[in-house]
Order: C-alpha cells, then structure tokens, then sequence
C-alpha cells in the first residue's frame, strides 16, 4: 500500500491549488505547512472519519 496519500487543497491566503502528500499510516494529524506559492504558514488538520478516510482541511494559523 502506498503510504502517501495525494490531497489537493486551496491556499487560506492566496488560494493557490496545491496538492499535499499526506502520511495516511499516521492517520489524524495537525501540523503547519508553508504555502508553495505565497509562503504563509498554513494550519493543516487532518481528520478521520468512521470508514477510516482521512479528509484535510487548511486555515489560516
Ligand atoms: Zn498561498
């Protein structure tokens, strides 16, 4: 199984389209990303729901 899973968000700042590897073994995480194109620090959560599909959601930190 391929332990990084691709996920496109939007940048919060600048609405860029990007695309984040996420490490799926890890499951629900929370973590700060740089935003490729702007540089701003992106709040990345990652939840879990009941079938075990990790979803992403980014805010402004
Ligand atoms: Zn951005």
């Amino acid at each position: 199984m391929e332990p990084l899973a691709e996920k496109s968000i939007h940048c919060p700042f600048c609405d860029a389209r990007l695309t984040l590897l996420i490490d799926e073994s890890v499951g629900a995480q929370r973590y700060t990303e740089d935003c490729h194109v702007c540089c701003q620090p992106m709040d990345v959560i990652i939840t879990e729901d009941m079938d075990g599909e990790l979803s992403v959601t980014v805010e402004q930190e």
